[in-house]
């Protein structure tokens, strides 16, 4: 029982175990490699597919950083390999329709593995696309930021909108420590921002259970727990790039990846501070503007959502509480590791900022504490205290 506590996340691929939650649980991503050098690994972990062609997808960023060197390991081990570059010079690529449709287009009709170098908008366009026509996908990453990487959703766009599709899991991972290294500084501190948001998250699920019945596995709670507690051990050495830092960040957010392939629901990975980041998200869309990272915005929703833990500490369930350390030990530990700590510092304005309290919970149909407060009646006086504090 529980067996998967006492694996290295290298060795969880393909995990199956009875669980003291009562359920019966399986990792299906077949291979994983989180180290310095790891990107050595990609020939072993696509050998199942070569009598096909492999079709290696990256932009001019992560071509230079870990394109070139993934063509260069496969053909070197005798892969049949077709490139497709997304050459956007400093521009962003938006995973939409002409994204998709190109890396269809590119799938020839021998290909029978395709590989995604990037983080964020490489690595969904490729998961969407090969959930779609069957193909398994091994991703690259190149940044730490986010911990979509063992995550089967796709956040794409569709005739301008955003929406997040269910897609599939990756068949392999490559995290090389040394590529992540490489990663712009805000990439990385939006990394770390998701991470910090688990924090409220694994609150929020505890008092979904405790204050609406929700389902819970106290192993998940336990792999993701230790993975943060090994990352904030290490966040001072995020903003000079220590590599056992990013790669304690890394694995932190492919934990996080781990627990809800797990359980089937993002729980571990996603709370109210999920809900704010989202709502302030969806208003820089709607004005026509570039949204902040999402995970610098869910870091700087994490002390907010802490902030509801406290002014509500009276009502909360026995035990709840302690599962939230205080808001100010959540903005220092931001700062330790680089990142912003407040919506202030990154441009969220006072009136989004207090509706997103009060309409926050309406992003989507989980409960949380922003529900709590109110169920309670007292969601508008927190909101109100809050934004004071924050805004004078
Ligand atoms: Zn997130
Ligand atoms: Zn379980």
């Amino acid at each position: 029982m529980d067996e998967i506590l006492e694996m290295t996340i290298n060795e969880m691929p393909m995990a199956e175990f009875d669980c003291s939650c009562g359920r019966r649980h399986v990792f299906p991503v077949h291979d994983i490699s989180i180290r310095p050098g790891a990107i050595e690994d990609l020939p072993a972990m696509a050998e199942p597919f070569k009598g096909s062609k492999v079709l290696v997808v990256f932009d001019n960023n992560t071509y230079e950083v870990a394109g070139r060197r993934a063509v260069e390991l496969l053909r070197g081990a005798g892969f049949d390999v077709k490139e497709l570059l997304f050459d956007c010079g400093d521009d962003i690529l938006i995973p939409d329709e002409a994204t998709l449709g190109r890396i269809v287009q590119n799938q020839d009709l021998d290909c029978g593995l395709m590989v995604a170098v990037g983080s964020g908008v490489i690595n969904d366009s490729v998961k969407f696309v090969t959930s779609r026509t069957g193909l398994p996908y091994i991703v690259v990453g190149t940044a730490p930021s986010m911990d979509g990487y063992v995550a089967d959703g796709a956040p794409i766009f569709m005739q301008g909108r955003k929406y997040s599709p269910q897609a599939h899991l990756t068949y392999g991972l490559v995290g090389d420590t040394d590529v992540l290294a490489t990663a712009p500084q805000d990439l990385v501190q939006a990394g770390f921002g998701d991470v910090v948001g688990k924090i409220t998250a694994i609150a929020d699920w505890d008092l979904a259970v405790k204050a609406n019945g929700d389902y819970r596995c106290d192993t998940c709670v336990t792999l993701v727990r230790r993975a943060l507690d090994a990352c904030f051990e290490r966040a001072d050495g995020l903003p000079r790039r220590d590599p056992e830092a990013l790669g304690a960040l890394m694995e932190a957010l492919t934990m996080t990846g781990v627990a809800m392939a797990l359980v089937n629901i993002s729980r571990p990975a996603s709370g109210a501070e999920h809900m704010l980041s989202h709502y302030w998200e969806m208003d820089s869309i709607a004005r026509g503007e570039n949204p902040n990272h999402h995970g610098i915005q869910v870091g700087v929703a994490t002390p907010v959502i802490a902030r509801f833990f406290e002014l509500l500490a009276d009502e909360l369930p026995e035990g709840t509480g302690a599962l939230c350390p205080p808001h100010a030990e959540i903005e220092a530990l931001l700062r330790r590791g680089g990142a912003p700590a407040s919506p202030v510092e990154i441009g969220i304005g006072r009136d989004l900022f207090r509706s997103s309290l009060l309409e926050g919970h309406t992003v989507r149909p989980r409960y949380s504490i922003l529900r709590f407060a109110l169920e309670r009646g007292r969601l508008e006086e927190v909101a109100d205290a809050i934004t004071e504090e924050l805004y004078g």
